[in-house]
């Protein structure tokens, strides 16, 4: 579904991203993991437009998307879930779901997924009414998710969406995004919380300093000495 050859992501003299490649296959779960300043958030960033590349290839469904802008690579049908989550503070649940659905025009079809995702998730419905910015983190991250499905994805980006969640609520976002995926949406996760990422993908990725060392299937990667040494051992994710 998505393919990334040789991409390269600077500011300024700062080279973030040096050269990766990889697959998101339709139908998968794919985990990008990394620590801080590894070039994750770059990355995502890129694949979503708001970046433009250096160098390198970005083919989503058999279109180079590289340069364009993000407004028509969700139409395209691929949503950014953004690190932060960006949820508009001063809307109720409701009209954060409405934007998601912005470029969308069957009226019909967004009363749906808006009714879907109030069934997806419960606490959306119950809150409907509320200020997007008084919703709790885990709450908000909800929102962000299902603000993002409303433009139908086929893939979705997810930017660290444990950041700064409790473990119960990190445990109840990374369900919610197998059962996604369960629905016919491929995604594509980066996170710092690397056991939880792998426990979930298909197939996994480690950034370090902009590069890709280290691929493999989810089990692989948990298992690999590595990884365990570098992101597991004993640290506050593992
Ligand atoms: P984190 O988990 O901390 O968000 P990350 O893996 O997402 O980290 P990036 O945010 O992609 O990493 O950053 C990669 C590199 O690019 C870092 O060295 C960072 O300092 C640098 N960088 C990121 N944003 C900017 C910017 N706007 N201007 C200059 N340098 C930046």
């Amino acid at each position: 579904m998505l393919t990334i050859q040789n991409l390269s992501t600077s500011y300024g003299q700062i080279k973030a991203i040096k050269g990766i490649s990889l697959e998101v296959p339709a139908g998968k779960i794919v985990s990008l993991i990394g620590a801080n300043g590894a070039g994750k958030t770059t990355t995502m960033r890129t694949i979503a437009g708001q970046l433009s590349p250096q160098s390198g290839t970005i083919t989503f469904q058999g279109q180079r998307i590289e340069g364009w802008k993000p407004h028509k690579i969700v139409k395209a049908g691929l949503a950014l879930v953004p690190e932060g989550r960006a949820i508009l503070g001063k809307m109720t649940v409701q009209e954060n779901l409405e934007m998601g659905a912005f470029q969308r025009k069957d009226p019909a079809g967004i009363k749906e997924d808006m009714e879907k995702m109030m069934t997806w998730f419960p606490i959306l419905k119950e809150r409907r009414n509320q200020l997007g910015g008084t919703m709790s983190g885990g709450q908000q991250q909800m929102l962000a998710i299902a603000r993002a499905l409303m433009s139908r994805p086929k893939l979705l980006l997810l930017d660290e969406p444990s950041m700064g969640l409790a473990p119960l609520v990190v445990s109840d976002i990374f369900k919610v995004i197998t059962q996604i995926n369960r629905e016919g949406t491929t995604v594509l996760i980066v996170e710092q919380n690397v056991k939880q990422a792998l426990k979930i993908a298909d197939y996994g990725y480690v950034l370090e300093a902009g590069k890709i060392v280290l691929e493999g299937t989810g089990e692989s990667l948990l298992n690999d000495e590595r990884v365990k040494e570098a992101y597991l051992g004993g640290r506050k994710h593992a």
